[in-house]
């Protein structure tokens, strides 16, 4: 089995080296077999190549089955004429890695910003391949546009097809889960395209009679994931609103820092912190490299699940574990969390754990 290995921007690098480095002790424990390929891609790539992104990479990612993909900033990158391409918009759309997937959940032993008593367990189900995002739609020529000097507009695309299968991915989620998809939509004034939204996740739903469906406005569902995040158990939400939310949840559970998600499509997936690239703590060893080793054992999960591979499976349990086992320990807390311990040392606590 063959992985990708893109590092990245900022942070990117020293969180995919930490990653690699607990993957291989996983490895060694449970036989993967996993090989690494590396390439460029971000600000290393542009001063190689003049692209943030070759074609040809994004060609050749198509036959990997599993892709570790570092933080990018984006917001830092020249014009697309110039050679700044969003990787991470590149990789979902080329690749369809449609569903991203993105856990926050309190623990007992990490202190969260939630109200005292207040816990969280939730995931939220992104559609990653359309929606507001103007790089998402530049293909048909829509984007944004200004008609005027003074006058700009945006275009969101979403598709019955795209909606109904986030939607599938929520479900079935949710069925392992406590049974219930809440639907975050704004349909009372975007009526046709969260109206659309909506319609596609009713619809769905009658496939899965065990799981309980609500919806909510996404004003709302801010206020309640801050007052009464037990709730929700999987939110199924378009591009941006799952986006905006994601940052919301995964903060308020306890910190950005422990943020893991994957982007998955039907053949590939994809894993990827949750966060930015961080620059203002990049090189320093202060990133906490949880996010990027937590998606790493989802994207384990996800194979051992598609690939009917049971000990891909238990890999990525015994990575979740191990991170856990480390996280209930004070002595080990990154900077996010108010401690001192660094990127490497997190890393070697977590080796240490997976081998006990
Ligand atoms: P970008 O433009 O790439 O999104 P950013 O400056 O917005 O970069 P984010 O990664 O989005 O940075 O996160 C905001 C802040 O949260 C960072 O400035 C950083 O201080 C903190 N942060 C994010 N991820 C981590 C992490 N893994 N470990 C520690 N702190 C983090
Ligand atoms: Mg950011």
């Amino acid at each position: 089995m063959k992985f990708l290995v893109l590092p990245g921007d900022g942070i990117g690098p020293e969180i995919i080296e930490s990653a690699v480095a607990v993957l291989k002790e996983v490895d060694k424990k449970h036989g993967l077999g996993i090989e690494y390929d590396y390439q460029e891609i971000g600000f290393a790539s542009l001063e190689k190549y003049g692209t943030t992104l070759r074609p040809e990479l994004l060609e050749s990612a198509r036959t990997y089955e599993g892709i570790l993909l570092g933080t990018i900033s984006h917001a830092d990158y020249p014009p697309p004429d110039k050679g700044g391409i969003n990787v991470s918009s590149a990789f979902r759309v080329g690749l369809d890695l449609y569903a991203n997937v993105r856990p926050a959940r309190t623990r007992p032993y990490i202190p969260s910003n939630l109200r005292e008593g207040k816990s969280m367990d939730l995931v939220i189900m992104r559609e990653a391949t359309e929606g507001f995002y103007p790089d998402r739609n530049m293909s048909r020529g829509w984007g944004e546009v200004m008609p005027t000097p003074d006058m700009a507009l945006s275009t969101r695309k979403i598709t019955r097809h795209c909606s109904e299968r986030i939607a599938r991915r929520a479900f079935e989620l949710a069925a392992k889960r406590r049974k219930k998809v809440t639907a975050i939509h704004k349909a009372n004034s975007f009526h046709m395209t969260d109206g659309l939204f909506l319609e596609a996740v009713r619809h769905v739903a009658k496939a899965f009679p065990e799981v309980e469906l609500d919806d909510l406005l996404v004003d709302a569902s801010t206020a309640h994931l801050v007052r009464n995040p037990e709730r929700f158990d999987v939110l199924v939400a378009t591009n941006f609103y799952g986006d905006i939310l994601s940052d919301l949840a995964s903060e308020l559970s306890g910190s950005l820092g422990l943020a893991g998600s994957v982007m998955a499509g039907d053949h590939q997936c994809c894993a990827q912190a949750q966060h930015g690239s961080a620059p203002d703590i990049q090189n320093q060893d202060k990133a906490n490299p949880a996010s990027m080793i937590l998606s790493v054992a989802m994207l384990l999960e996800w194979m051992g699940e598609k690939k009917a591979l049971p000990v891909w499976a238990e890999a990525g349990a015994t990575l979740h574990h191990a991170v856990e086992k480390v996280l209930a320990d004070p002595t080990h807390r990154t900077r996010d969390l108010g401690g001192s311990t660094g990127t490497r040392a997190f890393t070697a606590a977590v080796i240490a754990q997976i081998h006990q």
